[in-house]
């Protein structure tokens, strides 16, 4: 074993330890419901919400345990150069070996992530009430997703490559355009395209709700050009809103068990919310992050294709594109791992700044208030999760959190003058 390959096991112990004990301390907590909060949950669905969080919890580790074991099981026993031997045996040139290797490498993994993905919604979700998907809808999802997965990806990663392969380690900045590029064209195609494929989506109804939602976009100058409500009930009972697109093809998805369980008055908060990040270009930030992320990536990537080292790490004698890739993500999983704490708490304060803008305009604190409670409530979420764990693994803060500062904006006097569509 090299350097590398010790950097590489290190850091993918580390990282599954790290959540393990994120886990842990989150569990440990899980039954003390803050003083706050106590009015959400009767003793039995405290119960209930412990059990879900332990259920899944515990499905995590089996899981993760697993698929490190058999991947360190892959690496020693080596099943790249295995692997690699056995692509380059069909002939199909540096370009086409490389996606068929990748493609297969990929199929191992969600393989083995089917049996956990069955469990998690057909056991533990159907025994805690949340699932309404069916069988057949589930296998069609999977074949969905992987068509469109193999549509998407395919020629982007043929692109890669094939740039990597022809133009040395100076491809990184044309692949850093393509991958911005096809970045910016999914944004455009998932909501039009894709996301039909697996639900339907009915614009919402004309009615006082329509109205009051139109009317707070044009007061905030949200440009806005159709809200749907989606089928979200197909598959879970948990509720949801987002909005997706650029421009023209702009809109707004509220699931149907959002538009169902919960008022107009507690819908328009979630959504002045969801405005709120566009406002304050979350969004726009965030792409840009992603885009500069991408930028670094390829150009680390282009001096790790050739180091040698780093293919040795992995039993490999020759230095492929492809190989690289796979072995350079492997390299970057510290950095990511680190990377992730100040992400996440960018997110987070992000979603503190949201929940101010909509208070502010909207004069709705006390519906996204009673909104979040439900939303938590439904969902059967842990009301004390492990300040490790949210650090770790949390774009959004703890609800107890949220629910203080949005009370003491409230109070800040945000509300009131400025309350323009809340009374009809
Ligand atoms: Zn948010």
């Amino acid at each position: 074993m090299n350097w590398i390959a010790w950097i590489v096991l290190i850091a993918l112990l580390a990282e599954t330890v790290a959540h393990i004990i994120a886990d842990a301390l989150n569990l440990k907590g899980a039954g003390a419901i803050p003083e706050e909060l106590r009015d959400l949950y009767s003793a039995d669905e405290g119960r209930k919400a412990t059990d879900y969080l332990t259920a899944r919890t515990h499905m995590d580790w089996i899981e993760s345990s697993l698929s490190l074991g058999l991947f360190l099981l892959f690496w020693f026993f080596k099943g790249f150069p295995f692997v690699d031997g056995f692509v380059k045996g069909i002939g199909l040139g540096p370009v086409l070996t490389g996606v068929v290797a990748i493609c297969f490498l990929g199929v191992l993994k969600s393989t083995l992530h089917l049996p956990f993905a069955l469990y998690g919604t057909f056991v533990i979700e159907e025994r805690f009430g949340f699932n309404r998907t069916t069988l057949a809808t589930f296998l069609m999802d999977r074949v969905k997703s992987i068509l469109v997965g193999l549509a998407l990806g395919v020629p982007l990663m043929a692109g890669v490559l094939a740039f990597f392969e022809h133009f040395g380690s100076s491809a990184w900045m044309a692949c850093w355009g393509v991958v911005v590029a096809f970045m910016l064209g999914v944004n455009i195609i998932v909501p039009t395209w894709i996301m039909p494929l697996f639900n339907t989506f009915t614009p919402l109804e004309e009615g006082p709700l329509k109205t009051r939602i139109m009317a707070y976009a044009k007061t905030i100058g949200f440009p806005l050009s159709n809200i749907f409500v989606m089928d979200g009930s197909k598959r879970s009972t948990k509720a949801n809103a987002f909005f997706s697109g650029f421009g023209k093809s702009r809109r707004i998805v509220l699931f149907d068990t959002l538009v169902n369980n919960q008022s107009p008055d507690e819908v328009l908060a979630v959504l002045a919310h969801e405005m709120g990040h566009f406002k304050l270009r979350h969004i726009r930030n965030g792409l840009l992050i992603a885009v500069a992320h991408t930028g670094v990536l390829f150009f680390l990537l282009s001096l790790a294709l050739s180091f040698e080292p780093l293919h040795a790490a992995f039993f490999m004698r020759s230095t492929e594109v492809y190989t690289g890739l796979i072995f350079f993500s492997l390299l970057y999983t510290p950095v990511e791992f680190l990377l992730g704490f100040p992400l996440q708490a960018w997110s987070r304060a992000n979603e503190y700044q949201a929940d101010a803008y909509a208070i502010r305009t909207s004069g709705l604190g006390d519906a996204l208030v009673s909104s979040l409670k439900s939303l938590h409530k439904t969902s059967l979420a842990n009301l004390n999760p492990h300040p490790f764990h949210v650090a770790l693994n949390n774009s959004h803060p703890p609800l107890l959190q949220r629910i203080r500062a949005i009370q003491k904006g409230i109070k800040a006097g945000f509300a009131g003058e400025e309350n323009v569509v809340s009374s009809e």
